[in-house]
């Protein structure tokens, strides 16, 4: 099959490798980074140039276009390929509002009965502050559109909720993406990620995953785009993945289809475990990253015929084969991220670090120049390992860390400390 992986990232590397894995694949990846420069043709198209990729694609008569990134599927991407003939793993852009859009989310979420934390959307900040107030606090304050992974403030006294109204609202800080907000129970518990591939009708549920958004250790200091992850988690086994499905998933798509547009793709619910059950924080319509790269290393199945069952309609008749092992994901990051960032510091040790079994290093920020990997975004690498057991994953992964050499980088030393604590039942 011919690929097209739109994207720059880990995640777009992730699926660049296991598409590899079938030898019968050719992939393009537009950009691409340094780590998919080793494996597929680079294009350089930005992954929101909607027309240039159609172009490409049907130019190189690209079997399946699979967008790693929300926003090429929220400009809708899928409508353009699939309007010139050519398959597109992901939700056209209506469905796409589901990530594009949280008072959206919200409204198919109450149609559909899924659990979620209650919630009120303002376009007005008197209105805003005033049902602040009368709340109290803790809050969440969310813009309502796509603000690069910052559009949510968890409040923890009414100053920081008012003054997260005012950011968004008056200042503007996240531009239209604001101009409605949403203000939010502040839900207490673990956050699980949890994925599914979706053919409109049916949900084929991935093994669970966790993220770690906070940059320092103990999940401290801002949020970023993803620190870390491993698969499965501990907290979401794989014997309830289907009640899962069933809670969280599948009322979304008879939704979807409801409505005149069934939900081709992921559709990866962020879950908070409370005290009174699973809820759902938000849906994304696409993997998450860096929880890609782990689920994609356990992933035993033909992911691009998974991909093309989805399109076509027939996911029940198919099954996932995945390994019993878990794999972790540790992101090396550039000194300063998430806030500005140095670019340019030369990586080494890379082969030596994938010699180890069961790893593999996937470039989240680089580029090739000459024979050199350079570094050329915040999260630079997310070095990733197999093992028998969640410890023996980390173990295996930090250790392949050390390899790695980059000037000016940091990652988190704790990425499946929470999961170990679980198991050990603490
Ligand atoms: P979201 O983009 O909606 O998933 O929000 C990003 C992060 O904000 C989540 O991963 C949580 O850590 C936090 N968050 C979002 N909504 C809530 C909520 N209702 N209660 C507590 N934390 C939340």
């Amino acid at each position: 099959m011919r690929i097209l992986v739109i994207g720059s990232g880990g995640r777009e590397h992730a699926l660049v490798w296991k598409f590899r894995q079938n030898p019968e694949n050719t992939v393009f990846a537009a950009p691409g980074n340094g780590g998919t420069a080793g494996l597929a043709q680079n294009v350089s198209i930005a992954a929101d140039a909607i027309t240039e990729l159609v172009d490409f694609a049907r130019r190189k008569k690209v079997d399946l276009v699979v967008p790693g990134p929300e926003l090429p599927l929220t400009l809708g991407i899928t409508d353009a390929m699939n309007k010139a003939g050519i398959r597109c793993f992901g939700p056209d852009a209506y469905c796409a509002r589901l990530e594009g859009s949280k008072s959206f989310a919200k409204e198919v979420m109450a149609e559909a009965g899924v659990p979620t934390a209650t919630c009120a959307t303002f376009t007005d900040l008197a209105a805003a502050k005033d049902y602040v107030c009368k709340q109290g606090a803790p809050l969440v304050i969310k813009a309502d559109g796509l603000a690069a992974g910052k559009g949510v403030v968890v409040a923890h006294s009414l100053d920081e909720a008012l003054a997260a109204l005012d950011e968004m609202m008056t200042k503007k800080i996240h531009g239209a993406a604001a101009n409605t907000v949403l203000i939010e129970e502040c839900l207490v518990g673990e956050e699980i990620s949890f994925l599914c591939l979706c053919d409109g009708t049916n949900a084929l549920p991935l093994p669970s995953a966790q993220d770690h958004k906070a940059v320092f250790d103990g999940d401290t200091g801002p949020n970023t785009g993803g620190m870390g992850a491993y698969s499965p988690a501990p907290l979401l086994p794989h014997q309830y993945l289907e009640h899962m499905a069933d809670l969280v998933i599948r009322p979304i798509l008879q939704s979807m289809a409801r409505r005149g547009h069934p939900f081709v793709g992921v559709l990866y619910a962020g879950l908070m475990m409370t005290a009174d059950g699973p809820k759902v924080m938000e849906y994304n319509v696409r993997f998450g990253d860096p929880e890609c790269q782990p689920l994609l290393l356990c992933l035993e199945s033909d992911l691009a015929k998974l991909m093309l069952a989805c399109i076509e309609g027939r996911v029940s008749r198919e099954k996932l084969a995945c390994t019993r092992a878990t794999a972790l994901g540790v992101v090396l990051c550039a000194k300063g991220y998430p806030g500005a960032y140095l670019k340019g510091m030369e990586i080494s040790g890379l082969e030596e670090a994938e010699k180890d079994a069961g790893v593999v290093v996937f470039h989240s920020g680089t580029v090739q120049k000459a024979d050199k990997i350079l570094s050329s975004g915040g999260r630079v690498l997310c070095v990733t390992a197999l093992g028998g057991d969640l410890a023996a994953a980390q173990q295996s992964a930090y250790a392949a860390l050390e390899k790695i050499r980059m000037p000016d980088s940091f990652y988190r030393r704790d990425i499946g400390a929470k999961g170990i604590r679980f198991l050990q039942g603490d």
